[in-house]
């Protein structure tokens, strides 16, 4: 469905009460009726709800489509098996909104945040991350959260009337959220401040390392860089390993390892849920002003699965994102963004629309950037490879 009603007048923006979410919808829940607007005021639609129209506005847009051709971990010819940008986006939408109906939040406000909350990534991963973030350090560096930003509220022109999709502001505060702290999860947080997110922001950023703990062990078995032997040193993939094997009487080495990816997943998801029911009936919030307030996180995993995440992560890092054939992708990667990098640069006036307009107002330096960030992986490959021609 097309979001096509964007130019219509400015009316007031407060969607009515909608009697499903007050059927459905926890206290602490943010419901689309309280929503606070939009920077350019708009209509209300006729039967879908403001977050249900920032789900449709990010589907539609150009760098959602581009996810489907943009890495998640690993570059290169490594087949076509591993998880692309596009699909782990959707793993994570689908698990967020498991974990947002178990606690009676937001489905509607998390679909939105989940499906833009990597929409940011440049081409090539982290490789291109860092060396983006290299290129920009004078400008104010490159954060691929930072850049969801920039694509949602200035480089997206599908209307008329505004630069960018013009979201709902709680899509923009959580996006906001995930570009000032790395991960929710993982940042100790001051115990005196606001940690300043609603509880839909938080289930989306679990859900992001959920997915991500599970599909790079999967994607990493898969390409050859770790065996299944090797995650046996993970307490979380053991324990899970053997719950599959007692689910199921006879497995060959990659059924029983798709049955402990699921587990793995069933196993984060299960905790995440009961450690964050617990902290709810503790805290017991009566509103999304309340959770705001708060300078916890909720919905995060209890100390012991925290734990055993922590060490799969790290075993993840030595033996997958530092192996020497991933390394090795990454710098060639890096190469080629530099050195696209540099040529655009020097020569600013042939950059497309709309970045030859970032030109005049932001500088060269940062037009290129996005240009080159908004770019696949494959779109990116064959630029450079024109550039050497
Ligand atoms: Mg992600």
């Amino acid at each position: 469905m097309m979001d096509d009603d964007a130019n219509a007048e400015s009316v007031p923006t407060g969607f009515t009460v909608d009697p499903r979410e007050t059927a459905l919808l926890a206290p602490y829940a943010m419901a689309g009726s309280d929503s606070a607007g939009r920077l350019h005021p708009e209509r209300q639609h006729a039967y879908r709800n403001p977050f249900q129209r920032d789900r449709d506005r990010i589907i539609h847009s150009s760098a959602f489509r581009r996810l489907a051709h943009k890495t998640q971990v690993f570059i290169g010819d490594m087949g076509d098996y591993h998880r692309t940008r596009l699909t782990h986006t959707l793993e994570v939408a689908s698990i967020a909104r498991t974990v947002g109906r178990a606690l009676r939040l937001n489905e509607d406000l998390i679909e939105p945040l989940a499906l833009a909350h990597d929409i940011g990534h440049p081409p090539f991963g982290h490789a291109g991350e860092d060396v983006l973030n290299a290129c920009l350090r004078d400008e104010g560096g490159f954060n691929h959260n930072q850049q969801a930003l920039r694509i949602v509220e200035l480089l997206e022109t599908r209307y008329p009337n505004f630069p960018g999709l013009n979201l709902s502001r709680e899509i923009l505060a959580g996006q906001r959220t995930r570009a000032q702290k790395r991960s929710m999860t993982d940042t100790p947080l001051s115990p005196t401040s606001p940690q300043d997110a609603l509880l839909e922001v938080q289930v989306v950023d679990a859900a992001d390392s959920i997915a991500y703990d599970a599909h790079d062990a999967d994607d990493a078995v898969e390409l050859g860089l770790l065996s299944l032997h090797d995650l046996e040193e993970s307490e979380l993939w053991r324990q899970a390993g053997h719950s599959a094997r007692k689910r199921y009487a006879a497995l060959d080495p990659q059924q029983f390892r798709r049955a402990t990816v699921h587990e793995v997943i069933d196993r984060l998801v299960s905790d995440l849920i009961q450690a964050a029911q617990r902290r709810l009936a503790a805290y017991g919030f009566g509103s999304p002003a309340e959770v705001l307030a708060c300078s916890d996180v909720a919905i995060r995993p209890s100390a012991g699965v925290c734990e055993q995440k922590r060490e799969l992560e790290q075993l993840l890092f030595e033996r997958v994102y530092r192996h020497p054939d991933v390394l090795s992708q990454r710098r060639l990667a890096g190469d080629a963004l530099r050195a696209m990098f540099d040529h655009w640069q020097a020569r600013p006036a042939t950059l497309p629309e709309p970045f030859d307009r970032i030109v005049a107002i932001e500088g060269a330096r940062r037009a290129v950037g996005d240009y080159l960030a908004c770019m696949t992986d494959r779109y990116a490959l064959e630029a450079h490879a024109c550039l050497e021609g």
